[in-house]
C-alpha cells in the first residue's frame, strides 16, 4: 500500500505518519528529515540544501528525487512531505508505474491556517531521533528531552513565524493545487486534523481502512 498525506506545515502529517510506521510498520518516507539530515551534516550539498529551508523555500525536484528514489523498494509506504508540487506527483507516479505500484490513497489533513501557525511556532523536535513534539498539543514530560530516548528538543529554524508564513504561501500556491491531482485520480481522502491527535489517528485509519 502506498499512501500520500498531504497537508500543510503543521498539520501533523509527521506525528500521524510515525503512528502508522509504528503500529503497522509502513516505510515512512519524510523528506524533510531526510533533508536535514544532510544539512545537519554541513557537505556541500547538505548546505545546498539548507539555504532553501531556512528560507522555507521547497528544495529542488531533482535532489528530491535523487534522495526518494532509492527508497521506493518497500511494499507499504508513507509519503510524508512528498509530493510537494505538480511534478513531484508526475515523478512519483512513473517511478512507481515503473514498479507496476501506484498510489493507493492521498490522505489531506485539513487545518485552519490560524492554527498552523500557532502550532509551528510551538514545535520542537529531537535532535537525536526526531521525534516531533509540540509544546501546545504534545508537551515533552521532562522539558527540554524527548521522552523516547533522552535527547535534547530543539526549535527549527524554519519555525519562526516569519519563515512559517512564507512557507504557507508556497503550500497554496505549489502544494494545494495537489488536492485536485488526486481528486480527479479518485484518491483524496479529507480528514479534519484538529483536536485530539489520537482522535484524529483513529479517524485517519478509518479513512484508510485500517
Ligand atoms: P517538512 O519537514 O516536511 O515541513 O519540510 C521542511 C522543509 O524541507 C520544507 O520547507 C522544504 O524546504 C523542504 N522539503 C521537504 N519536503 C520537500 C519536497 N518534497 N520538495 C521540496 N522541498 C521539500
Amino acid at each position: 500500500m502506498k499512501i500520500v498525506l498531504l497537508g500543510p506545515p503543521g498539520a501533523g502529517k509527521g506525528t500521524q505518519a510515525a503512528r502508522l510506521e509504528k503500529e503497522f510498520g509502513f516505510k515512512r518516507i519524510s523528506v524533510g528529515d531526510m533533508l536535514r539530515k544532510h544539512a545537519a551534516e554541513g557537505m556541500e550539498l547538505g548546505m545546498k540544501i539548507k539555504s532553501f529551508i531556512d528560507r522555507g523555500e521547497l528544495v529542488p525536484d531533482e535532489i528530491i528525487f535523487e534522495l526518494v528514489e532509492k527508497e521506493l523498494a518497500h511494499e507499504n509506504i508513507i509519503f510524508d512531505g512528498i509530493p510537494r508540487n505538480i511534478n513531484q506527483a508526475r515523478v512519483l507516479d512513473e517511478l512507481l508505474a515503473r514498479r507496476q505500484e501506484g498510489i493507493d490513497a492521498a490522505v489531506l489533513i485539513s487545518v485552519p491556517e490560524s492554527e498552523l501557525i500557532r502550532r509551528l511556532t510551538a514545535r520542537r523536535v529531537c535532535g537525536d531521533c526526531w521525534e516531533p513534539y509540540n509544546l501546545i498539543t504534545k508537551p515533552p514530560k521532562t522539558e527540554g528531552r524527548c521522552d523516547i530516548c533522552g535527547g535534547m528538543l530543539y526549535q527549527r529554524e524554519d519555525d519562526t513565524e516569519e519563515t512559517t508564513r512564507h512557507r504557507l504561501a508556497v503550500y497554496r500556491e505549489v502544494t494545494e493545487p495537489l488536492i485536485e491531482f488526486y481528486s480527479e485520480k479518485g484518491a483524496l481522502v479529507i480528514i479534519r486534523g484538529i483536536g485530539d491527535p489520537d482522535d484524529i489517528y483513529l479517524e485517519l485509519k478509518r479513512a484508510l481502512g485500517l
